[in-house]
């Protein structure tokens, strides 16, 4: 670190300075407040809207609490908070596009950000198109003259391609277009997009922040010259969400390092004893020195999220069920980030330019907080059942 100003660490942070108690009674925590109608206290403040909340869907002392201790995160001039994490793609990209932009999406994004795109920004008259994610400096041959955002998910979602961030932030400064990225695999304790030139961070808060598998949420992270963009877009849209839900993403974030911190090392173990095992053709994980994104990751990111995916060497719909039905610890289902383990078949037809030639068929592992020893033993008798 340049200065020379003791910075906290950041399990420090996620404690001390996301909330000041004395603001709140000296309480440590803040209050839940669940609200529409905020009274003013007569007809001259009402007619100015001079006091600091208005109405519920401008903010309440909860989800301001949340707002800056997101911004302290991500070093974010603003952030803005919606009721998805597939909300934060949508009020990101309909702030930042306007009818006959062209977008640049890359391929390997989750999928229902290529749904939006295909479907709605279409309709609104954006031409979009999607990139390879090693382009790297490269992505300037893509560029037109109308060329207004990039979005980048760095790792991509389910095959875990790490993308040179710094170098496409530099090309599309050069034409002045703005780089939005999906940064939920990181959380901005192992990534922090807008030091990278980013503009706009977005993180599905439903994953590590919560933790727990009981809340939606995002959050939306802009630097000082797009902080107007999002602020009005989550206006104009009328995106909100409750006192109780943000309440309880502040809370999980007290504990996110610490369980990124047991998941990351449990996944990194179970990896690296996969891509040792005779059923398996390879494993997608930039933490693994065999991922071709390592030195990437390595060079740009300060830790791994636990999840990564298998690639069997053969098989097809009969040994991905085999393997998927003899789990008993991991569950089927979507998302990640809680605390209990998660396995899903993944689907990569969707693809337009990033087509990956795999053997066999790909299976995605979320990694909870369970003891690595019984994982283990489940993950045995999976691969068992695929022979
Ligand atoms: C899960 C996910 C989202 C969407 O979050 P939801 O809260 O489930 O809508 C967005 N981006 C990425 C990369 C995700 O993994």
């Amino acid at each position: 670190m340049k200065n020379k100003k003791k910075v906290p660490g950041s399990n420090t942070r996620l404690v001390h300075h996301m909330y000041d108690p004395h603001s709140n009674h000296g309480f440590i925590n803040p209050p839940i407040v669940r609200g529409s109608t905020v009274l003013f206290p007569d007809a001259e403040t009402l007619a100015t809207d001079k006091q600091a909340y208005t109405y519920g869907t401008h903010g309440t002392p909860t989800t301001d609490a949340l707002c800056r201790a997101v911004n302290l995160l991500e070093g974010a001039a603003r952030t803005v908070l919606v009721p998805s994490g597939l909300a934060t793609v949508t009020v990101a990209l309909l702030g930042v596009l306007r009818a006959g932009d062209h977008l640049l999406i890359v391929d390997t994004v989750y999928q229902p950000t290529r749904r939006f795109a295909d479907h709605m920004l279409k309709h609104l008259g954006i031409e979009v198109e999607y990139y390879m994610p090693d382009a790297g400096a490269d992505i300037e041959k893509l560029f037109r003259p109308n060329t207004r955002a990039i979005f980048a998910e760095s790792p991509g979602s389910n095959t875990f391609e790490v993308q040179d961030i710094p170098a496409i932030t530099a090309a599309a400064r050069r034409i002045g277009a703005i780089v939005i990225m999906d940064n939920t695999w990181a959380t901005p304790l192992h990534f922090r997009p807008l030091e990278h030139g980013v503009d706009i961070s977005i993180h599905a808060a439903t994953k590590y922040p919560c933790g727990h598998s009981d809340i939606l949420l995002g959050t939306v992270s802009a630097n000082r010259k797009h902080e107007k963009t999002i602020e009005s877009a989550h206006l104009f849209l009328g995106m909100s969400v409750s006192g109780d839900d943000a309440y309880l993403i502040l809370r999980g974030l007290r504990t996110m390092g610490l369980r990124l911190e047991h998941q990351q090392k449990t996944a990194f173990a179970l990896a690296r004893w996969l891509e040792k095992r005779p059923e398996i053709d390879r494993v997608l994980y930039p933490a693994l020195k065999s991922h071709p994104g390592h030195e990437l990751w390595k060079r740009d990111f300060t830790g791994a999220a636990g999840i990564f995916s298998i690639v069997l060497k053969k098989g097809g719909t009969r040994e991905t069920n085999a393997f998927l039905n003899s789990l008993e610890l991991f569950g089927l289902g979507y998302s990640w980030g809680g605390f209990e383990s998660l396995a899903v078949h993944v689907s990569l037809a969707d693809r337009t330019v990033a087509r990956a030639n795999y053997p066999g068929p790909v299976l995605r592992l979320q990694i909870g907080l369970e003891d690595f020893d019984d994982l283990q033993a489940d993950l045995i008798t999976a691969l068992e059942a695929t022979g």
